[in-house]
């Protein structure tokens, strides 16, 4: 049973806590981030799917070469979805987490991506 702090919801920034790992994979095509790693407030492992490099609709091209964007650098924007309840969320929040927002930084290839 992972541990979760049952924090009251307040939208707020923070930051990743010492010590905490975060995985950021990269998909197949390119296109979509999934980061997994506990939220720095409530402890709960999130998991945050981002997409990238979406610019109008897929092609439609089977096989052969894709468009496959430049891997991100920097930092992927990450916000708590827990899905744990948490007290003071107002019903119309479209969250389902504790209200925390982090920044994650992607690892360079050369620190050894999951791609
Ligand atoms: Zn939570
Ligand atoms: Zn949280």
């Amino acid at each position: 049973m992972p541990t979760h702090e049952p924090t009251d919801f307040r939208e707020h920034e923070t930051a990743v806590r010492a010590g905490d790992a975060y995985s950021v994979v990269r998909s197949e095509d390119g296109r979509w981030y999934t980061v997994t790693g506990p939220c720095p407030t409530c402890r709960a492992t999130v998991v945050f799917r981002v997409a990238y490099g979406v610019l109008g609709p897929p092609k439609r091209r089977r096989g052969g070469r894709r468009n496959r964007p430049e891997p991100l650098t920097g930092s992927i924007p990450v916000y708590c979805q827990c899905g744990y309840p948490h007290a003071e969320r107002p019903p119309e929040s479209p969250d389902s987490g504790c209200g925390a927002l982090w920044d994650v930084s992607v690892p360079t290839p050369e620190q050894g991506a999951t791609s």
